[in-house]
């Protein structure tokens, strides 16, 4: 029976459902299937690492959104600093060395907590606006050395970069690319040492800019890679005159239980990109951060003016929401929380493992993971359907939102709780993954 409640809250969805049929062009979905179920969910309000939507429903916001609300919803004081920032000075310019004191604290920030020499950054309003302004930088910065045969960029497959014309490009998830007429000279290699070796030798060294890559990558798997890959690749890099982009922007500010994701493999890239995580999503930011040496570099080389720069870039309010967001994760010590709650995550995702044969590898570190499906893991033998749909569809209905990964050919679950959660709650998505799991499963034999 339903509630007089209920009927509203189910009125008011359908209302706003007609509506966002109308006029609502989403990203990343389906038109059919957005015309065809309306929005799964219209949420309303989120409060640590839950989110409750329009109809009543509470779910576990299992991948803090979209890799990004690490702190948890719901922080009133990023609010206060937004509301404080935009009474005080909304918006001001930072073109033609104009700038403002949130955006001189935040960089100052960022640098303090970068490795290495990291100490000069660049913002945008996002991470695929960072990727293109490091692939405009390292090409600038090789034409201003003479040497204007260097342009390539180097890129993963399975790496994800983001959605402009160059980070769609440089993406390695082909399915990321099907638009005519993207960006040039974006190369794609296998994720082996050798394979890196073998592209460098065969294009050679004197027509690559840059390489890059995330220290794990998200959107194409989760796949951290082995120990020692970074260094080898530094060393490469090095060897062939290569600049290094690392792209932190879902592992950077404490997703793997370091400060950024690099830190795990004790390298330093000649260039990082961040976003996400740096407001945690309160406000769109995103950056570039450039090492010491390049900055001297392009200070001593370049005598005309840095012909590229969005209205947004360093955007006072989100600046301002940036320095909240990194004062409450430094003094909450939540970093500290994805190591420990990160180990409890990873053991859970292991104990899966042991439970259902099916999953043939659980990959991970500090609070991100994925756990991967094969129907024989002997034979690697995939599933006709890919089983993680309809696992992750489960586990809505027990109040879990996580990501099913199907692309390349992949069965992969994928979950990255905000940075708050509690040892019980770790539980709790571990015991819905597994129901989950268990429920499924059963329907196919
Ligand atoms: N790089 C990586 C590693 C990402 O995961 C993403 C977003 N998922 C991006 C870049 C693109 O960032 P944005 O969506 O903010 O443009």
């Amino acid at each position: 029976m339903t509630t007089k409640a209920e009927e509203t809250m189910e009125m008011k969805y359908s209302e706003l459902a007609e509506l966002d049929k109308k006029h609502f062009f989403h990203p990343t979905t389906s038109f059919k299937q957005q015309q065809a179920q309306g929005p799964k969910f219209i949420f309303t309000e989120g409060k640590g690492i839950y989110l409750k939507d329009v109809r009543g429903k509470t779910v576990i916001d299992g991948l803090s959104s979209l890799w990004n609300v690490n702190i948890g919803h719901g922080r009133e004081e990023l609010g206060i600093a937004a509301m404080k920032q935009m009474k005080q000075l909304a918006f001001s310019s930072t073109f033609a060395t104009n700038s403002h004191e949130r955006v001189i604290e935040l960089a100052e920030k960022v640098a303090k907590m970068a490795p290495g020499d990291l100490n000069m950054t660049f913002f945008t309003s996002g991470g695929s606006e960072a990727n293109d302004t490091a692939f405009k930088t390292v090409r600038h910065y090789w034409q201003l050395k003479g040497k204007t045969a260097k342009k390539k960029i180097i890129t993963r497959n399975k790496s994800y970069h983001g959605v402009s014309m160059g980070a769609s490009s440089a993406t390695g998830l082909p399915a990321f690319r099907a638009f005519p007429s993207l960006a040039p000279d974006f190369l794609y290699v296998d994720s082996s040492i050798e394979d890196l070796e073998r592209l460098i030798a065969e294009e050679g060294a004197d027509t690559i800019a840059a390489f890059v890559s995330e220290p794990v990558q998200g959107s194409g798997g989760v796949n951290p890679p082995p120990e020692d890959y970074f260094k080898k690749i530094r060393a490469l890099c090095d060897r062939h005159d290569i600049l290094f982009i690392a792209d932190e922007v879902i592992t950077g500010f404490g997703r793997t239980g370091t400060t950024f994701g690099m830190n795990n493999y004790d390298t330093v890239p000649d260039i990082m990109v961040i976003a996400k995580g740096i407001t945690s999503g309160y406000a769109p930011l995103g950056g570039m951060v450039i090492s010491e040496k390049l900055k001297n570099e392009l200070i001593e080389l370049s005598d005309g003016v840095f012909m590229h720069g969005y209205t947004y870039s360093g955007h006072p309010m989100c600046c301002a929401v940036a320095l909240e967001n990194l004062r409450i994760i430094e003094d909450e010590k939540l970093i500290e929380n994805v190591q420990n709650m990160g180990d409890e995550f990873q053991k859970g995702f292991k104990w899966l493992a042991d439970k259902h044969d099916v999953i043939s590898d659980t990959r991970g570190i500090g609070l991100l993971g994925a756990v991967e499906i094969m129907k024989d893991k002997e034979t690697k033998t995939r599933f006709d359907e890919p089983v993680s749909v309809k696992v992750i569809e489960e586990a809505l209905n027990h109040g879990l939102l996580g990501r099913s990964i199907i692309y390349e050919g992949q069965d992969t679950l994928a979950f990255a709780p905000p940075f708050c959660i509690n040892k019980e709650e770790v539980e709790t998505v571990i015991s819905i993954i597994d129901k989950s799991m268990t429920t499924v499963l059963n329907q196919l034999k």
